[in-house]
């Protein structure tokens, strides 16, 4: 299963017509397309143009902004990581576009059989291009470690990639816009478990408004991949409330304890 979310995305026979003014989108990307010719449809090696192309798709993407705001939500579902991440970068679907210095696609392994989520990118994510860093960063560091796992071997994301002006909270049609970001990530990845950090991740991911309080603890299930997922408390918020601490370790031991599961 995970062999196939990582082969080059094909839409099948019908989703496209010559006429389709998606066409010229999916082809950069490097997608197959079919074309029509009377009663039947060809298959056009668009694989093998782009190969010969200077640029590969993901570049295309990357240098043509239009064609990453033009995309839509199926397309988002067959893009490979490197297509992705260029779709992401030179996405315009919602306001705070404007406002980012850079968007912040996550970091990490893609065989990682762990996915952090967080909420957003704060002022020092937006500027260095990475989710979690300064000293929330190193805190979350210190907490992998101490279950066994090196920060390089998850693959750590946020619900949004791109920075809300003065943290504010995401509002929900944000998280509505970039949210196939994160599921194409989540399918490509197939973790064998997640873990949501705070409020804002673990509310939208779980469609839950209960508090982490509530949400933290035991396992809860993320669908509809049905993956195993703990909640616990973002470290920003242990950095403030040291009490808290003990309780976020014994999520930390449930993640560890999924992450031994056969
Ligand atoms: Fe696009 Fe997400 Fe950034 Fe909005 S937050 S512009 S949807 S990448």
């Amino acid at each position: 299963m995970r062999a196939m979310y990582r082969t080059t995305a094909k839409l099948r026979s019908g989703l496209v017509t010559m006429g389709d003014l998606r066409l010229p989108y999916l082809e950069a990307l490097g997608i197959d397309v079919w074309r029509e010719r009377g009663a039947a449809a060809e298959t056009i090696p668009v694989a093998a143009r782009v190969a010969r192309d200077d640029r590969g798709p993901a570049a295309k993407v990357a240098h043509d902004p239009g064609l990453a705001a033009g995309i839509s939500d199926e397309i988002v579902a067959t893009l490979d990581w490197d297509a992705l991440r260029a779709a992401v970068s030179t996405c315009t679907r919602c306001s705070l576009h404007a406002s980012r210095k850079q968007t912040v696609f996550g970091v990490g392994d893609i065989n990682a059989r762990l996915l952090v989520v967080g909420e957003a990118p704060g002022a020092d994510e937006d500027r260095i291009g990475e989710p979690f860093v300064g000293r929330a960063g190193q805190l979350l560091n210190a907490m992998l470690r101490a279950i066994g796992l090196a920060r390089e071997s998850v693959f750590i994301a946020n619900i949004l990639k791109c920075r809300p002006p003065g943290n504010r909270d995401p509002k929900t049609e944000e998280s509505q816009a970039c949210s196939r970001f994160l599921n194409r990530q989540i399918a490509l990845l197939q973790p064998q478990a997640v873990l949501a950090l705070g409020r804002i991740s673990a509310q939208w991911l779980l469609r839950s408004e209960l508090p982490v309080g509530r949400l933290r603890g035991q396992m809860q299930t993320l669908d509809p991949w049905g993956l195993p997922l703990v909640v616990s408390y973002h470290p920003a918020y242990l950095l403030r409330s040291p009490a808290a601490k003990a309780r976020a370790w014994q999520d930390l031991l449930l993640v560890r304890e999924l992450l031994n599961r056969d």
